[in-house]
């Protein structure tokens, strides 16, 4: 039995963690990936097995606590969010400051339960040996070393991930390497304070910025004919309004284009920037700006967008509209901003509005079924954004309804929020930039599929909106004039992180260097969004050109 100890604690160790293993493998489902999975799965396991029996017991200790501390670490986030730990998380534990003392008091308890859990890995290593395997000593502790490296080299190539399901010991190590990797190659690192140089003051009074959800530039009556109407025709009163056509996204997903709109991310650099350098709220600061943040899609203070807590602290006045109906959320965002825009205080507002994503049978009222035959009504009313797609077939007819349900969003959300909003509020001492987050493939060319966004093969359109500045009379702001006929059409998402610094009074020369140009010189953008946003370590971004005779004219039916 006694020689048996060393498996008999190991096998201990992967029982009680059994339902991590058990999961990923149901979710695998057999075939080719179960089988590489198995594997992997294998070497990992023989690999600790040979570290069990390394001969050194110095080594043997040094080891044993190695993945006793790393299991530990794996199993207390698992335990404490409910979530696995992948990657990106992990560089934002390292990076979330003096998470550890935190963590040791507030979770000393989940703490010590998975301490107790991982003592069989710890002494099913540590224990001297009773059996003499034949091999040499040198390959023994080569084992373990090798498996992590080989665990690296996947996950390098795989963007930080595939260690699901595989033994916890190895994972958190592995994440190390990789972090090494990125930091000897700086693209993560400590958030750097502000250090552009300023010579001019900020423009007079609010930097709005609003950020549309899923509004396609070729719905808009402002980009084509029978489009739907916007209220953004013309300029409203106390302001003149530059329409800049259609502009290119940062990507096809929510999540990646507002993270870059918030931090500045250029094409050739957005990893770095994004991850290291300041926020639009630390430059909007040091400028003398209040900051504020109105989201209208979450509730409850859940924090979106890849925003942490402590870009969160970052923000003077933090808004979500808790208690309203999804359908009047972009309603409520109109009328706070009628009152910031009234408060005379300086400041720069970021809104990221409700707008037209999936479900949007129910986020219009009545009055404005105008497009018709339009989706079901009733079933969606409490959802903002979901990946459900239960109740709609994505057959022709279905998209049919669809185009019809999202014309009357628009006509509620965009242009009623803007009738509303140029009705009363005080526009002649501001500057507000439209735009959407991305734009829609809703599917006019009869291309199977129930998705709208976010995935890797997209169309055009998913990459296209609207881009509109409207300056108010009473401030000297900057000329959008002068390049707007060569801007127009041309420009994207990019040129709006140096457009809000320019606004700020930051250098324009400094600030170009960093971010790009803003939309007040002639941009000579390359009009791509990025459809592989999330590539870092051994992955590439993928970039798509929009080809402007290839987006669809929405027809009416
Ligand atoms: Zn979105």
């Amino acid at each position: 039995m006694a020689i048996f100890l060393k498996e008999l604690l190991l096998g201990l160790y992967l029982l009680i963690q059994h339902d991590y293993y058990r999961e990923r493998l149901m979710a695998l489902q057999g075939g080719v990936p179960l089988v590489l999975f198995a594997g992997m799965f294998a070497v990992l396991l023989v690999a600790l097995w040979l570290t069990a029996h390394i001969r050194s017991a110095p080594v043997r200790y040094l080891f044993a606590l190695l993945f006793f501390a790393s299991t530990l670490f794996f199993d207390v986030y698992t335990q404490v969010s409910a979530e696995y730990l992948t990657y990106g998380t992990f560089v934002s534990l390292i990076y979330s400051g003096g998470f550890i003392d935190e963590a040791l008091y507030q979770y000393w308890a989940s703490i010590l339960v998975c301490a107790a859990k991982a003592l069989p890995l710890l002494f099913g290593i540590a224990l001297a040996p009773r059996r003499r395997l034949p091999l040499p000593g040198i390959a023994l502790v080569a084992a373990p070393l090798c498996a992590l490296l080989l665990l690296t080299g996947i996950l390098f190539v795989r963007g930080g991930v595939g260690a699901r399901g595989l033994p916890a010991m190895y994972t958190p190590l592995a994440y190390l390497n990789l972090f090494a990797y990125e930091a000897a190659s700086s693209t993560v690192g400590p958030r750097e304070a502000v250090s552009l140089p300023r010579h001019g003051q900020a423009i007079g009074n609010d930097i709005v910025l609003i950020i549309d959800e899923s509004v396609s530039g070729n719905y808009l009556d402002i980009n084509v004919e029978h489009g739907v109407r916007t209220n953004l025709g013309q300029s409203p009163p106390g302001a003149t309004l530059y329409n800049y056509g259609y502009a290119a996204a940062i990507a096809n997903c929510s999540a990646d284009t507002n993270v870059t709109l918030r931090y500045g991310g250029t094409r050739s650099d957005y990893l770095r920037i994004n991850s290291t350098m300041p926020s639009i709220w630390q430059y909007a600061r040091k400028a003398g700006l209040r900051t504020v943040y109105i989201d209208a899609q979450r509730t409850g203070g859940r924090l979106q967008n890849l925003m942490s807590k402590s870009e969160r602290k970052e923000i003077d006045e933090f808004v979500q509209f808790d208690g309203t109906p999804v359908r009047d959320r972009d309603m409520a965002a109109a009328q706070k901003l009628i009152e910031l825009l009234g408060n005379d205080t300086a400041e720069l507002i970021y809104l990221n509005k409700i707008g037209a994503h999936f479900p949007v049978h129910d986020k219009y009222p009545d009055d404005f079924m105008i497009y018709r035959p339009a989706l079901p009504r009733g079933q969606y009313a409490d959802i903002s954004d979901t990946g459900e797609r239960d109740g709609f077939g994505g057959q022709a007819e279905d998209w049919g309804r669809y185009r019809n349900a999202y014309r009357n969003t628009l006509l509620w959300n965009v242009g009623e929020f803007f009738a509303r909003l140029f009705a009363r509020a005080r526009l002649d001492n501001a500057v507000l930039i439209y735009t959407s987050d991305h734009g829609q493939d809703l599917h006019e060319r009869g291309n199977p599929g129930l998705d709208t966004h976010c995935g890797g093969d997209p169309v055009v359109e998913e990459g296209l909106v609207p881009l509109v500045v409207i300056q108010g009379h009473g401030l000297h702001g900057l000329d959008w004039q002068g390049e707007l006929a060569s801007n127009r059409n041309r420009s994207s998402h990019y040129n709006i992180f140096p457009t809000l610094l320019q606004l700020m009074g930051y250098d324009l020369t400094a600030l170009q260097a960093v971010y790009g140009k803003p939309l007040s010189l002639h941009t000579e953008d390359e009009f791509t969004f990025n459809t592989r946003f999330n590539a870092r370590l051994g992955e590439k971004a993928n970039w798509k050109f929009i080809d402007l005779n290839e987006v669809v004219k929405p027809v009416l039916q």
